[in-house]
């Protein structure tokens, strides 16, 4: 496969504003209330809502904090658990959008998911739903999601969200199990109509720990491969902000005429997805850069009970809602701020010339040793700095990268 790859200085998006006044995109974990039993569960989800979660009026005060940082305000994504939990759902969607915020919905393919619901939701405000599809099939989708019926429940959901008139995204789970799942999963993508595929490498936290995650040569194959597909579908890689130095090292070898090289994962998936694709049409469009948004970096969590975290996958806390305002938090707090400030990161991020791209993530660096700030250990890159050879290893990379930064500012 062959693949187009934009101009430097657009192909990785940069946030418009400055990252360390506001986030990009605010997640809110509504309630952790979840009638599945997903193996990955980051939230541990449990079947009734804990009687500490945010209350109605507490979450119409999180949305005015959010409606308070500077125009345009970040995105809105009400979360769990299963967001579809809560009654009151369809009022904390119509005050967030009377305010002016982009309310999107992430919830469970449970029997909670109704046509009903969806409209109730939609005439709300409601922009976005994503839905989750870890597997290709069946077997594969409901073992992972604890119950018999959810991959069928999934799709007739997907299908109910876009005749609702919902913008459809799709978010998968890679793990070392499903990974060759990936061609047949990109194809039910885009037979359901999405508008983005969000690819998740899964960080061992909560149920998750029990799942086997990928190799960082096999995290670099797939990454590879997405950049492949992204021609085909806009590609969000969640835990995995390498897929932007990957991006810009691919401009650099299509701009060199070299070919990358590539591992055998990548040789399976490439040639699992030309057989499946085979004759079949699909519309190819530019690739979408990825946006440079990381933990505490243009992102945030705030969980049910009004805890704020750098993302729903790294369990440090910066402040909470019931007392300190989002803004202030986001802004103030030292892990937040730390997680800014990549120079401070340590061991190869910290001298790696993608970290201001990249970063790395900071989830995986502190579920593996417990310092948000280390290494990301997914990653397989081995920056030049610590080669000890800048020029001859990193000189064009970075050079696309500074050009980018030039760019954005
Ligand atoms: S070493 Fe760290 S900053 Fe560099 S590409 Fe890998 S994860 Fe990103």
């Amino acid at each position: 496969m062959t693949t187009t790859v934009p101009d430097a200085a657009k192909a990785v998006r940069h946030q418009r504003h400055d990252v360390a006044d506001k986030p990009f995109i605010t997640i809110w974990e509504v309630t952790r209330a979840c009638q599945l039993a997903c193996l990955h569960c980051r939230a541990d989800a449990i079947t009734r809502r804990d009687p500490l979660e945010l209350s109605l009026d507490e979450g119409k005060a999180l949305l005015d904090q959010i409606a308070s940082f500077p125009k345009p305000y970040p995105l809105v994504v009400l979360t769990g658990g299963d967001p579809f939990e809560r009654p009151d759902l369809g009022e904390l969607t119509a005050y967030g959008s009377s305010l002016g915020l982009s309310m999107a919905l992430s919830p469970s393919a449970t029997p909670n998911l109704t046509t009903e619901r969806l409209g109730e939701l939609r005439d709300a405000g409601g922009k976005a739903v994503s839905l989750s599809l870890d597997g290709a099939q069946a077997p594969t989708h409901d073992a992972f999601r604890g119950f018999e019926g959810t991959f069928d429940r999934t799709l007739d959901a997907a299908r109910l969200a876009t005749d609702a008139g919902f913008r459809l995204q799709i978010n998968s789970t890679v793990t070392r199990s499903t990974v060759l799942e990936l061609p047949r999963l990109l194809t039910t993508v885009l037979d359901l109509g999405a508008k983005l595929w969000s690819v998740f490498f899964l960080v061992p936290t909560g149920r998750g720990q029990q799942l086997q995650t990928l190799s960082p040569d096999e995290v670099e194959d797939v990454l590879h491969w997405l950049v492949d597909v992204s021609r085909f579908i806009a590609i969000k890689t969640t835990e995995a902000p390498h897929y932007r130095r990957v991006v810009l090292q691919r401009l650099d070898a299509a701009r060199a005429g070299r070919t990358p090289e590539h591992g055998p994962l990548h040789a399976e998936l490439t040639a699992m997805t030309r057989e499946l694709l085979g004759d079949r049409e699909v519309h190819e469009r530019p690739a979408r850069p990825p946006i440079d948004v990381n933990s505490g970096r243009g992102f945030v969590f705030i969980d049910h009970q009004g805890w704020v975290y750098p993302s729903g996958f790294l369990p440090h806390r910066a402040g909470n809602v019931r007392d300190t305002p989002l803004p202030e938090i986001y802004r103030e707090s030292p892990i937040m701020r730390a997680l800014r400030t990549p120079e401070q990161f340590v061991g190869k991020c910290g001298v790696c010339e993608f970290r201001e791209v990249c970063g790395g993530s900071r989830s995986h660096a502190y579920a593996v040793t417990g310092d948000p700030l280390a290494s990301d250990p997914t990653c397989s890159y081995v920056p030049a700095a610590a080669l000890g050879s800048a020029a001859a290893q990193g000189g064009v990379a970075a050079s696309a990268a500074a050009q980018m930064r030039a760019h954005a500012h």
